[in-house]
């Protein structure tokens, strides 16, 4: 059946849907699917981690206006269609103890308001497939978390016509995935930087991996060819991102080589897969999804849409004993926001931290 597909990515600050699942977004847009982009928040405790543009009085006077325009340029290089739900940064709290967030942040909002900002855009787009972080956040910035529980939430709602009655005509997607980074993917791409001789930008998470629970990644779809448009996509975040940096640290070459893919966690379905999957389409091609999707779901107990299938979280590590889950603990937080989103980096941090880096040996990663 010839139909129009869908696809709608939830992300937290402007950049991550550069950085996470992009070339997968790209190649489906390229494919003719209409693909919508949420950006949570508006990125507005973001710092300028690209040196070239340091102490720009320009930017520094609007950062926000600069990446609304930085964001703007990303989506026509990806082809995506985009939307702000209007929510504002939760920014990165630090110190010890922690500071509290700042009031009226993403992350504090009544979780029925935010929820209700996505039920309406979920309802407006009318996607088929719903993408977002794990529970986890793939990091746990308050933003990336507070992503998920929302995506989870709307995904459980939109198809209710009692839940917010007044966001629209009821809708459910028929899919949700959670993007990442597979640990496969970081050892493969580190394995072989070492292998050509290279400096792996990824020692820290490789030895960090250990911290991080193995997560069932199900879903691989083929998308080298588009590599290149995510790294486009994620130079045009400027701010950002430092062009020399972390993130361009791995030849084009190797990495279409060796990792052809993008890796998806299939979280939540209403077909019965069928592993491992290589299009996130899988299973719904055939179907009438405009009545399929309008279609009131089966619900169990909780109010939560009856699955055919729902991934299980992996158990939380906790290698140090302390009995707090490893991937939530403050310093690997530090460490993963450096490596993982430059955005958040914060230059204070870095002193605060420096004990901490050396004893991985490893550099900044802005
Ligand atoms: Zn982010």
């Amino acid at each position: 059946m010839s139909q129009e597909l869908r696809l709608m990515a939830v992300h937290a600050h402007p950049d991550d849907e550069s950085s996470k699942g992009a070339a997968t977004t790209a190649k489906y847009v390229a494919e003719g699917v209409q693909v919508m982009v949420v950006s949570c928040t508006g990125g507005e405790r973001g710092d300028i981690l690209n040196e070239a543009l340091k102490g720009n009085t320009r930017i520094e006077r609007d950062l926000t206006q600069v990446r609304r325009d930085e964001m703007a340029r990303a989506a026509e290089i990806l082809g995506v269609q985009h939307t702000w739900l209007g929510f504002v940064d939760s920014g990165l709290p630090e110190g010890d103890p922690l500071p509290p967030l700042p009031p009226g942040c993403f992350a504090l909002e009544p979780v029925d308001v935010t929820t209700e900002a996505l039920v309406r855009v979920i309802r407006e787009f009318r996607p088929h497939v719903l993408t977002t972080y794990d529970e986890n956040g793939g990091y746990p910035h308050p933003d990336h978390i507070m992503t998920h529980v929302v995506s989870m939430a709307a995904f459980h709602a939109a198809g209710d016509p009692t839940a917010y009655p007044h966001a629209g005509q009821p809708w459910q997607p028929q899919k949700l995935y959670y993007s990442g980074w597979s640990i496969k993917r970081i050892r493969t791409i580190h394995d072989a930087m070492l292998a050509e001789g290279l400096e792996s930008p990824y020692e820290d998470w490789v030895t960090g991996a250990r911290n991080r629970p193995e997560r069932d990644v199900n879903t691989h779809v083929e998308c080298a060819e588009f590599f290149p448009v995510r790294d486009d996509a994620l130079r045009a975040h400027a701010t950002q991102v430092d062009p020399e940096g972390f993130w361009f640290a791995v030849p084009m070459e190797l990495q279409q080589r060796v990792h052809a893919t993008e890796d998806w966690e299939l979280a939540r379905s209403l077909v019965e897969p069928s592993f491992p999957e290589s299009d996130l389409f899988a299973g719904l091609r055939e179907l009438d999804l405009e009545a399929v999707c309008r279609q009131e779901p089966a619900r169990d107990a909780d109010g939560e849409v009856v699955v055919a299938y729902r991934s299980v979280p992996p158990p939380p590590v906790d290698a140090d004993g302390d009995g707090i889950d490893d991937a939530r603990q403050t310093d690997d937080l530090h460490d993963e926001i450096t490596e993982v989103e430059g955005h958040h980096d914060r230059d204070q941090s870095h002193e605060a931290d420096e004990a901490h880096v050396d004893a991985h040996g490893d550099e900044q990663a802005s």
